[in-house]
């Protein structure tokens, strides 16, 4: 009868400790111990390897630059928590503050339009999450990106220091005026969208340098642009896909 009594208790007290496993490992920010760790950056680097074949490759992006890039930057560290899991969807997602961080394919094709190499000097307008600054700091010398949002700015500097990201360097100030005292740069990119291409960009590129740019046009989305500026200062403007970003705003910087 006590042998019965007590293999009853026990019977409970597992039930108990079992009911409450579910909740220790819940979330991404877990207490994962190293194996879990593990498997969780092994899954987000498959997932990675599909994004490229499927979304990237897929629909003709050649560059290997590019693409090993795409497939080296943990894109899921760029997104918030409570989208983690739709980090390599072939989608944009919400950063917060009304901003967005792009859609994989559209981060890879105007990297690859952008033509840049390992001895370029890049400016970025809209830093956003940090990610496209990641993917393009794996492929160039320097890059220099620009955020009006004073939180966004912060916390892509804080994330793409802690990944080692060492080349990058943040401000926070209007892109629209560009970064005179670092000019000229051998290629910009612009990722939110203007209503037309600003000036001191234009000055501030190099003869031979070019920008990537989305700009207005009168059906509610971009036009893609190419920029080309010869050794002459002449300007070439390639019309290239139509693309959706948002606004490119004026001011001094945002605080919330
Ligand atoms: N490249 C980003 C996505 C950009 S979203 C990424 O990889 O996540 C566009 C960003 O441009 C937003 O964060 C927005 O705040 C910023 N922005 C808008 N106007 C700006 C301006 N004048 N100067 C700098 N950044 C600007």
């Amino acid at each position: 009868m006590k042998f019965l009594a007590l293999i009853i208790i026990v019977i409970i007290i597992s039930c108990i400790f079992y009911s409450f496993r579910p909740f220790v490992n819940r979330g991404d920010v877990s207490i994962a111990n190293g194996k879990e760790a593990k498997s969780k950056a092994e899954d987000y680097a498959q997932q990675r390897e599909m994004m490229v074949e499927q979304q990237i490759v897929a629909r003709g992006i050649k560059s290997k630059k590019v693409l090993d890039a795409m497939n080296s930057v943990p894109r899921h560290l760029f997104v918030p928590v409570v989208y983690r899991r739709g980090s390599y969807f072939d989608q944009p997602l919400p950063i917060g503050s009304g901003q967005a961080i792009s859609q994989p394919y559209i981060v890879a094709l105007m990297t690859e339009m952008l033509d840049v190499g390992n001895d370029d000097i890049v400016l970025e307008i809209g830093t956003g999450s940090g990610y496209q600054a990641a993917v393009l700091s794996t492929i160039v010398k320097k890059l220099y990106t620009i955020e009006i949002i004073e939180e966004l700015g912060m916390q892509a500097a804080e994330l793409l220091k802690s990944q080692e990201f060492d080349n990058v360097e943040v401000r926070i100030s209007d892109g629209g005026l560009g970064l005179p005292e670092k000019a000229p740069f051998d290629a910009i990119i612009v990722t939110a969208a203007a209503s037309e291409i600003p000036d001191p960009l234009i000055k501030q590129l190099k003869p031979g340098g070019r920008m990537v740019i989305p700009v207005d046009n009168n059906y509610y989305s971009q036009d893609l642009l190419i920029v080309e500026k010869d050794e002459d200062g002449n300007i070439e403007i390639k019309n290239t896909i139509l693309v959706r970003f948002v606004p490119l705003v004026k001011g001094e910087k945002i605080t919330e």
